[in-house]
């Protein structure tokens, strides 16, 4: 396991940000931090990054504690911060060349790297650009090629696609899945089903402590079949009436009722049939990660 959580709580005052957690993340593995904003996801991230000492417990980052051996911890992870990190005056090279510089690379060593870094993330034709004018997808990727400069063993990545449009979203999944290929082992935290869909393990978090943990598929296996939205004017009404006779435990979501049932479409037709004019509008669909987190926690993610 090259990242091993144990216990970890962090404190602000009185409040918790993060809470007695434990996971561990295998070698090449892109292992998804799945919470809504405030869960404790940056918390979790800082802690690791070697920013922000914990309270209680530990985290090891191959092999080496944040906490007593901070220097060698920075030295085998790279960091692509929820904040913008790059200088946007100068050109992508600049920014590459004084990271590098930073970790004491320079000469025909550092360029060697770029250049690997820079195509490696689709980057080789705007590598004289200034940063100030590339898509915020494309400094999303610079900023991924500066963190993976000095070949780090894992990749922390807090939120990356936040404020990234669809497809420049997309784009970013795609680069992920080329680092994933390559064997990189990244750990990234997200509140965006589609990202933490890509994952092949997730931690999900609520209000800092981990409320459930599997590959996306096992998580959403844990839903009790489809999913059925039903609108209706008098939810609580509709709900006796459901309940009764179909034996099902509507829950009572954003005004609508949610129903977890196999075999969903038999369902719909029935409950249509049974309860002439009570149903408004229906929408079925396949669990997912939000059904999750909504079952387990009764909140949403976004
Ligand atoms: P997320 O990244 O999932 O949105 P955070 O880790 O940023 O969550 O925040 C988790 C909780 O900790 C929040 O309630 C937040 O207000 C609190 N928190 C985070 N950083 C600080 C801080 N420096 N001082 C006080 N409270 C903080
Ligand atoms: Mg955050």
């Amino acid at each position: 396991m090259i990242v091993h959580v144990e216990n970890l709580t962090r404190r602000f005052g009185d409040r918790t940000a993060v809470s007695k957690l434990n996971f561990r993340v295998a070698p090449g593995e892109v292992f998804g931090i799945l919470g809504p904003n405030g869960s404790g996801k940056s918390t979790l991230f800082r802690i690791m990054a070697t920013m922000l000492a914990p309270s209680e417990g530990t985290i090891r980052v191959n092999g080496f504690d944040v906490t007593r051996q901070p220097d060698r911890v920075r030295a085998s992870i790279g960091v692509v911060f929820q904040s913008f990190s790059l200088d946007r005056k100068l050109t992508v090279d600049e920014n590459l060349v004084a990271q590098g510089n930073l970790y004491g690379l320079s000469g025909a060593d550092l360029r060697g790297r770029i250049e690997a870094s820079a195509s490696r993330l689709g980057l080789a034709g705007r590598r004289r650009d200034l940063v100030g004018t590339l898509s915020g997808g494309l400094q999303r990727r610079v900023e991924i090629a500066k963190a993976l400069l000095h070949q780090p063993a894992v990749l922390l990545m807090d939120e990356p696609s936040t404020g990234l449009d669809p497809a420049a979203r997309r784009e970013l999944g795609q680069y992920v899945d080329e680092l994933r290929a390559a064997g990189v082992t990244i750990l990234v935290t997200t509140h965006i089903l589609d990202e933490a869909d890509r994952c092949d393990r997730l931690l999900l978090m609520h209000e800092g402590r981990r409320v459930a943990e599997g590959t996306p598929a096992e998580l959403k296996a844990r839903v009790g079949g489809d999913v059925v939205v039903l609108e209706t004017e008098q939810p609580e009404r509709l709900s006796a009436r459901l309940k009764e006779r179909f034996g099902v435990a509507p829950s009572l979501a954003g005004g609508a009722l949610r129903v977890e049932i196999a075999n969903a479409h038999r369902f719909v037709a029935e409950a249509i049939e049974a309860f002439p004019g009570a149903i408004e509008a229906v929408a079925l669909h396949k669990p997912t990660l939000e059904d999750v987190f909504l079952d387990l926690t009764g909140a949403r993610i976004s």
